[in-house]
């Protein structure tokens, strides 16, 4: 029963890799707080364009990234099937990941039929055990897209099964249509580097990313800009566990 259980986990640990393409001496000469991040989305494009501008920020300290995928996109073409879109959608995760200066991870859920269960769970643990981060970020829980749900409730379940070992914060994506009732309490200011973000989006050609882009990450971006007094910023709103901000114990 044991071993069952091992082969059947390990066969869903199964990830598709690529290179990153920044130095491997990366975490050693990052300046800010965190050496290494995941950020951990649903869908290839989630994490990009929603908080593409802080993985730039942190390539810019040094800091490592790595973005994981739980799903290739599967059902995200319409008149493609599953292997099509699946191939399409690897691609263009691939080219923006080089323009992001980041390594991919695609793991092997299925769009729009992601599963919350114990294997998966176990399944997320062993993924961020793996590449031992300092600082995860994935979606905020409440969303209109089922796939964000599962991919929050994976993390945040690797998050307390890891003792808490990385800090873990919730991003939004296309607040109104998918983030529902997200409140952040942590900004980025990306003003520097939002041009290139929406451009590295580029390479999500099948998402017609622009339309994304101009009606619902733009507006966004500029919002939270002016909730921090600059340009553009990314928002975030951290898991507490450790001390209390107020009586720092
Ligand atoms: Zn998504």
């Amino acid at each position: 029963m044991t071993n069952l259980r091992t082969i059947a986990i390990a066969a869903l640990c199964i990830v598709m890799s690529m290179a990153a393409t920044y130095s491997a001496d990366a975490q050693e000469n990052a300046t800010g707080k965190y050496k290494k991040a995941l950020f951990i989305g649903a869908h290839p494009d989630d994490n990009e364009a929603s908080v593409g501008g802080t993985m730039l920020k942190l390539r810019q300290q040094g800091c490592e990234v790595v973005c994981v995928d739980l799903t290739h996109g599967e059902a995200g073409i319409e008149g493609k099937t599953h292997q099509e879109a699946a191939a399409i959608r690897t691609r263009e995760a691939q080219a923006a990941a080089r323009d992001f200066d980041v390594k991919l991870v695609m793991m092997t859920q299925i769009d729009g039929n992601t599963e919350v269960n114990k294997a998966r769970y176990d399944e997320m643990k062993a993924v961020i055990a793996t590449e031992k981060p300092d600082v995860v970020f994935t979606h905020w829980p409440i969303d209109s897209h089922r796939d964000h749900r599962a991919c929050s409730m994976l993390v945040y379940d690797a998050w307390r099964q890891l003792d808490h070992s990385f800090d873990l914060y919730y991003y939004e994506t296309m607040t109104g249509l998918q983030t529902m009732g997200f409140m952040p309490d942590t900004y980025v200011d990306i003003s520097d580097v939002v041009d290139k973000k929406y451009e590295a989006c580029q390479h999500h050609v099948s998402q017609n990313i622009n339309n994304s882009i101009n009606n619902w990450h733009k507006p966004v971006d500029t919002m939270r800009g002016h909730e921090f007094h600059c340009k553009a910023a990314e928002a975030f709103k951290k898991q507490i566990w450790d001390k209390s901000e107020i009586m720092g114990q």
